[in-house]
């Protein structure tokens, strides 16, 4: 498929949160389209890596509709916990995917491995593979990243997931803390669609 082709997309994401900012960063001449106006269920991420589970989704997503499909599949590493919680940076929230339930697992995680956790910076980056396929076909597929590291305790109430404790490096506040504007001039997802908009 030829990159004039793509008139219409849909975003390969049933998070809110990801919708909203994947939508901020295409250009206003695609029509774009959203999983909820076709009732459809999220498939399950059995891949070992953020491409992997990437290209799941917007596979998955394309072969359900017909359409040209951008999948996103992200989270959050923590180099003291081992990269953890990595892919699993959903399910850290369990079945509920409740995001204060994975804040917690991760301040856990963190004491468990050391009680003065505290006093040390805590280096960690969100990753970000996007993906565009028609239906089993590759059109791309890219990474992009932000360094920064974990604040010692959750600040502020925007955005989503492990939003409120992501301090980008040469920052002082948190995703969580800043307007949606400022996040998604500078975060993983951005850096990625910088790679991937030639595509569209
Ligand atoms: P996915 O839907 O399997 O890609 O899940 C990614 C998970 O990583 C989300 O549910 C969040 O917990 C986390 N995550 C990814 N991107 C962000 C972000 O921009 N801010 C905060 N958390 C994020």
């Amino acid at each position: 498929m030829s990159k004039q082709k793509i008139n219409k997309l849909l975003i390969g994401t049933n998070n809110k949160g990801k919708l909203r900012e994947i939508r901020s960063l295409l250009p206003k001449s695609i029509k774009i389209h959203s999983t909820s106006e076709f009732n459809l269920k999220s498939p399950v991420e059995n891949g070992n890596t953020f491409k992997e589970n990437s290209l799941i989704k917007s596979k998955y997503f394309s072969k359900k509709t017909g359409l040209v499909c951008l999948a996103d599949d992200s989270g959050l590493e923590i180099d003291f916990l081992d990269k953890k919680p990595g892919i699993y940076s959903a399910r850290w929230g369990g079945r509920d995917l409740d995001f204060n339930k994975a804040i917690k697992r991760v301040y856990r995680e963190l004491s468990k491995k050391d009680d003065g956790w505290k006093k040390k910076k805590i280096k960690a980056r969100f990753i970000c593979a996007l993906s565009i396929s028609h239906l089993d076909k590759t059109i791309a597929c890219v990474i992009g990243k932000i360094e920064g590291y974990i604040s010692i305790e959750p600040k502020g109430k925007n955005g989503f997931g492990y939003d409120p404790i992501f301090v980008p490096s040469n920052k002082t506040l948190t995703f969580g803390e800043m307007k949606p504007s400022q996040k998604y001039k500078m975060d993983h997802r951005y850096q990625a669609f910088k790679k991937i908009r030639k595509f569209l």
